[in-house]
């Protein structure tokens, strides 16, 4: 009965920006418990291959390109999926940049695009989703957050902003969807082994840092997202509305 609980068998899930990293991570977990996934990203031939090696694993997978920054895009993607009977029960708003620059030598362009990227687009996906969901009276919206969701580091403003923005659009998403069957909760990763963190990575003092301060003493790796998200895109969390839930080693905790 229990295991019951997290099985995804017959929900479809489209998660953003699931090429590669907390992304596909989370395709794969939510894949594993049940569900059919569609992969989303930019770059069209690293969706494939990525499709290519979760099928290969006995995965349900659809890709649906599309930039999460271009509205346009999102909508069409979205009425190519009305076109094919394609039901998004479980959306994770999970693409994302980071962007590291001083906020007095920070362009307003890079600005935008950081803010467009993290937290406008989990509106606007999150939106077209909701409406279908709506009419169903079901679905699950994660979003993807970040230590930034609660607190400030330098050179990294617009991403702050935007994460901070993440946490409220999570709550105001539960306020006015829970009514119609749609619970939105959000994951806040700790510092995790990705293409995003590359350069942290091989920074030996940012390394140090990392396994000095968190209480774990070491970086999260993806997989290890999976179950935050399973139990949030299933019954499980069936009366879980408005929250952010951090993985993170213990980190939010002594920051
Ligand atoms: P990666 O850089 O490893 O992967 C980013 C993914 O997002 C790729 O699949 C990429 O697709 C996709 N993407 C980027 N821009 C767009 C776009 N405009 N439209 C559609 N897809 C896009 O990042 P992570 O896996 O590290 O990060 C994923 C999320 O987790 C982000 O929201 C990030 O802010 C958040 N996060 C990450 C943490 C970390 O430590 N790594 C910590 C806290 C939060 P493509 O392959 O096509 O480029």
């Amino acid at each position: 009965m229990s295991t019951q609980l997290f099985d995804l068998t017959g929900r479809t899930a489209l998660v953003t920006g699931s090429s590669r990293g907390l992304g596909r991570a989370i395709a794969e977990g939510l894949a594993g418990a049940g569900a059919r996934i569609i992969l989303n990203g930019v770059n069209a031939d690293r969706l494939e291959t990525a499709a290519a090696e979760m099928r290969g694993q006995g995965h349900q997978v659809l890709t649906s390109v599309f930039d999460v920054t271009d509205e346009s895009a999102v909508t069409a993607a979205f009425q190519v999926l009305d076109r094919d009977g394609v039901e998004v029960d479980i959306l994770v708003n999970n693409a994302g940049i980071q962007f590291r620059r001083p906020m007095l030598e920070l362009e307003t362009a890079d600005w935008q695009r950081v803010i467009d990227t993290n937290l406008t687009s989990a509106f606007v996906v999150g939106r077209e989703a909701a409406k279908r969901m709506a009419a169903r009276g079901y679905g699950k919206v994660i979003n993807i957050g970040s230590l930034t969701s609660e607190l400030a580091r330098a050179t990294v403003a617009p991403y702050t902003v935007a994460k901070g923005g993440i946490k409220m659009l999570t709550k105001a998403m539960a306020a006015e969807w829970g009514a119609l069957g749609i619970q939105s909760n959000a994951i806040g990763p700790g510092y995790m082994v990705t293409d995003m963190n590359e350069a942290l990575l091989a920074n030996p003092e940012f390394d140090s840092w990392v396994k000095g301060r968190v209480p774990m003493r070491r970086w999260g790796r993806p997989e290890e997202l999976q179950g935050v998200a399973i139990f949030l895109a299933s019954r499980a969390s069936d009366y879980v509305s408005g929250q952010i839930i951090f993985a993170d080693g213990g980190m939010i905790s002594v920051l």
